[in-house]
């Protein structure tokens, strides 16, 4: 039994008189995890856009079971604070004792224990994304959006962050919308996939 947590119902975004998406339906139950995939231009990050708010649509609707719905947004490029450590970057640099204690435990969650008091800059490319990661869940969204996060890796961090991020989606029941050109990706991280 699932319930429907998104549902996007003919969805039109015009730029000026460039059309960068027609008419485009879906929608994403609880708990499920879907990969939009398609090619370079298509409008999948125009989609995910739309779907967080951050840009309306010229015509057609988004609409959430829950309008409260908490979002977080993960894109290729990892959007990190240089000056803050590791561990501020995934607590925001709270000062509240259980948000650090929390942010600890996301860091661990992605395999970063030991670096909570290191710099972005010390990271690796895969490293840097998980800590990305780290930080989305730390707002303990109830949808995730990935905007092709992974295209910067090598192909073997890639698939172990692929790996990584589909079973804390899992495990989470994280209701999860991933963009990706990359057919194979999707095959393996999604259970179901939109052509876009
Ligand atoms: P994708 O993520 O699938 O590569 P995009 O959603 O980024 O595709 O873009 C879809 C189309 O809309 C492209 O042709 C792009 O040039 C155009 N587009 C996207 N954003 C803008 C914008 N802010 N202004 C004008 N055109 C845009
Ligand atoms: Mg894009």
């Amino acid at each position: 039994m699932s319930e429907r947590l998104l549902t996007l119902d003919q969805l039109t975004k015009r730029y000026g008189d460039k059309t960068a998406l027609q008419n485009v339906s879906f929608g994403v139950d609880q708990g499920e995890f879907v990969a939009l995939v398609g090619m370079s231009g298509g409008g999948k990050s125009t989609i995910l856009r739309l779907v967080a708010h951050l840009e309306q649509p010229t015509s057609g609707t988004v609409t959430f079971r829950d309008p409260n719905t908490v979002i977080r947004v993960m894109f290729q490029n990892d959007r990190l604070l240089p000056w803050m450590t590791n561990a501020e970057n995934v607590s925001f640099h709270s000062a509240d004792k259980t948000t650090q204690q929390r942010a600890l435990t996301m860091l661990a969650e992605v395999g970063l224990a030991a670096d909570a008091k290191s710099h972005p800059n010390e990271l690796s490319g895969g490293q840097k994304q998980r800590l990305a990661l780290a930080r989305a869940l730390m707002a303990e969204p109830q949808l995730l959006l990935l905007d092709e996060p992974l295209g910067a890796l090598d192909a073997l961090t890639r698939r172990k962050m692929q790996e990584l991020i589909a079973s804390i989606c899992q495990k989470q029941r994280l209701t999860t919308l991933l963009i990706t050109h990359d057919v194979e990706e999707a095959a393996r991280m999604a259970d179901r996939i939109i052509v876009i």
